[in-house]
């Protein structure tokens, strides 16, 4: 999860559709505004060109009961069908990080092994929503239960992992030609807040830093 700037002022439709009875958020200047300021990925996940994007309320709009968070343009997200369906359980609706308002890799270290995501909180003092995070963005790419879903979690841990190594594979060409401006123009592209998992790899190079220094400029 990266910091994302959303676009203003709110698309069109919203205010409209919400004088309407049954008026609904799933419209197209919406979609494609969110495809737009938020890359075409998750924002949970981090995965990109996504099969089936959908729209995800951070605060649940329980089937129209809190209909002023249905149509709040600041209240919707772009996510994965994964996810969104993984994080309507009750135990996420105080709330996860607005990464809108806010930089998540303040928060959260994005770090990950060979077979499973690890994610610490930065912060010393209690926070709810660095916690509900955590625990959504682990429960995303580490569920091995029920079937379908471990399925597809092991598609976005492999997903990551593809990143990781090209990223790996990058740090080490550096190592090599440390002039390279080949390696430099990929390693900023993989390190681009755009770029899919964008967390997890800059999380690896700011652990990695001493190392790097030269790359310090791509993690602003
Ligand atoms: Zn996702």
């Amino acid at each position: 999860m990266v910091k994302i700037e959303r676009s203003f002022p709110a698309p069109e439709s919203l205010s409209r559709e919400a004088l309407k009875k049954s008026g609904t958020y799933n419209q197209e200047d919406v979609f494609k505004r969110l495809v737009q300021d938020f890359h075409g990925k998750c924002y949970i996940c981090g995965l990109g060109n996504l099969q089936d994007p959908q729209i995800e309320h951070r605060l649940p709009h329980k089937g129209g009961k809190y209909r002023d968070r249905m149509f709040d343009w600041e209240n919707l997200f772009l996510a994965c069908g994964h996810c969104n369906g993984v994080k309507a359980q009750k135990k996420y609706d105080e709330g996860i990080i607005d990464c809108c308002r806010e930089d998540p890799e303040q928060y959260i270290n994005f770090r990950c092994n060979s077979k499973n995501v690890e994610l610490t909180s930065k912060v010393s003092e209690e926070n709810r929503e660095v916690e509900l995070t955590i625990m959504l963005i682990r429960e995303v790419f580490n569920l091995r239960s029920p079937a379908m879903r471990s399925y597809k979690s092991a598609r976005r841990f492999q997903g990551l992992q593809m990143e990781m190594n090209m990223l790996l594979d990058n740090l080490e060409a550096l190592r090599d030609q440390p002039d390279s401006k080949v390696v430099l123009r990929k390693l900023k592209a993989l390190l681009r807040r755009e770029s899919q998992f964008a967390a997890f790899k800059r999380c690896y190079v700011r652990d990695h830093l001493s190392e790097y220094p030269e790359l310090k400029k791509y993690l602003v």
